[in-house]
């Protein structure tokens, strides 16, 4: 159910943003095409012999002005708290240095597994000096090159070995688990505390007492719902209280094992880029999402600060215009009854399915209005529409030529669905396929 994560460590320019960029392949679009997301290498999707994984290139978090052997020490402590498997890059051809040296010995006092990448192998002559390697205590060294895509299947194969055995899902599958990401500090926790106080909240179990229980299930009005790593939530060491792009990382496991992405957001300070990188995630997976304006209580407020804080946010949040709103306080509960009803209500349009034939008699009264576009004579031919899938709801366009299918016009069919159907909260994935 959930990806295993592999994170990737070395020392600057030893090529770890290029062997990232091998691994991740086409899919490093993950955030990049979004509109109002910025470019983020920090992590991607890869797969090999069928195992998805997600991963992180902790090269890619900027740490400001600190010493090199601190920035290591700092991304290998990332990488030894998120990762189930560590890549550790070095350079073939610099051979090894005090830095290399001091991130082994992190790595070898954990107990995560690592794998050794010698890097800027580039011809098979260089192989015999790999040797020396062996002195970092980490194993047996892979030579790759980054740059020549040479080795890397051996690696991988090394790195999906030591992938955790695949869990069984602990919850059924009304469970409505629910994620709540925000930066530190946006008041997740007394959000948590809150929701779990309401009267008639059953919660299942303490969360805490054991090392496993990062979970907290509980039902409302018979819906059984599970907040998603909520011990997580507690346990911010000093690296995630200092670099805020490390609370990112603990967000992305949460996303994907929820159904429902609470993004919680501060009144008081307003939106920063982090919010809507965070946010860009969920909606990249396909989660439905709801923003939480939180400490509502704190804002001095007149008859336009609501409206106007919504437009900020839907400016900022192109990409979510989906998404509901809601605007709370932890602190006096002010509208915290209306958070599990809309959560319950965003799963359902998650969930929803449209019947074929309404679904085509829809689309076909859509192009009815507005025809479809032509590019050199040739005319968009819609033959069928098809739901393929939910969580989100997916549909598949068959089609006489995909490459027709103009983002403004799709975005148009997608407008259609969404004033015809409730899918207010969820995403919506549309393909074109070729079909006569
Ligand atoms: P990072 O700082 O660890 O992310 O390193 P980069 O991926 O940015 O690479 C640093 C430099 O090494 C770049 O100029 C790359 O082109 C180069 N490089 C990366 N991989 C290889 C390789 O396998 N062989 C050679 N010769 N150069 C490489
Ligand atoms: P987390 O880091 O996101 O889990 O945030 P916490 O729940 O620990 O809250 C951070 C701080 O914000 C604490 O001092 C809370 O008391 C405060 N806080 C949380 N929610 C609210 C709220 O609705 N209104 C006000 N005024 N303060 C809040």
């Amino acid at each position: 159910m959930t990806k295993p994560v592999v994170a990737i460590v070395g020392r600057p320019n030893v090529g770890k943003s290029t062997i990232f960029n091998r691994i991740v392949g086409e899919r490093v679009a993950i955030v990049e095409d979004m509109p109002g997301v910025t470019r983020d290498r920090l992590y991607g999707k890869g797969e090999w012999l069928n195992r998805e994984f997600n991963i992180i290139d902790t090269g890619g978090i900027e740490l400001g002005d600190e010493p090199l052997l601190i920035q290591m020490r700092e991304q290998a402590e990332v990488a030894i708290q998120e990762a189930d498997v560590i890549i550790f890059i070095v350079n073939g051809r610099e051979g090894i240095t005090a830095a290399d040296q001091e991130v082994a010995k992190l790595l070898f006092r954990s107990d995560k597994p690592v794998v050794l990448g010698v890097n800027k192998v580039d011809n098979p002559e260089m192989q015999q000096e790999l040797y020396e390697f062996y002195s970092l205590g980490i194993g047996d060294p892979f030579p790759i090159s980054g740059s020549h895509g040479l080795g890397l299947g051996d690696l991988l194969d090394e790195v999906i070995k030591h992938f955790p055995e695949e869990e069984g899902d602990p919850y059924n599958e009304n469970t409505i688990r629910i994620a709540l990401i925000g930066r530190p500090n946006v008041g997740k926790s007394s959000l948590v505390n809150a929701m779990l106080g309401e009267e008639r909240v059953i919660v299942s179990n303490i969360p805490g007492t054991t090392r496993d229980a990062i979970d907290t299930p509980f039902t409302k009005d018979g819906q059984e719902y599970v907040l998603i790593d909520t011990a997580g939530m507690r346990k911010r060491g000093k690296v995630y209280e200092n670099t805020e792009k490390y609370s990112v990382l603990r967000s992305l496991k949460a996303i994907e094992r929820s159904n429902v992405v609470l993004v919680v957001i501060n009144a008081e300070e307003g939106l920063i880029e982090q919010d809507k990188k965070i946010a860009g995630y969920a909606h990249e997976a396909g989660r439905a999402v709801i923003l939480v304006v939180n400490k509502w209580d704190a804002v001095e407020k007149d008859d336009k600060t609501m409206r106007n804080f919504e437009q900020k946010l839907r400016d900022e949040f192109l990409f979510l215009s989906y998404a509901p709103i809601l605007f709370v306080s932890a602190k006096t509960k002010q509208r915290l009854q209306h958070v599990l009803p809309m959560v319950k209500k965003v799963s359902e349009n998650h969930h929803l399915r449209v019947p074929t034939n309404v679904l085509n008699d829809l689309i076909m009264d859509a192009v009815a209005m507005n025809p479809t576009p032509t590019d050199k004579g040739k005319r968009l031919r819609i033959n069928y529409v098809t739901q393929v899938a939910v969580e989100p709801p997916t549909f598949v366009f068959f089609v006489n030529e995909p490459e027709l299918m103009h983002f403004s016009y799709q975005r148009y069919l997608e407008n259609r669905l969404r004033d015809t159907f409730e899918f207010e909260g969820t995403p919506i994935k549309i393909f074109a396929r070729k079909k006569n």
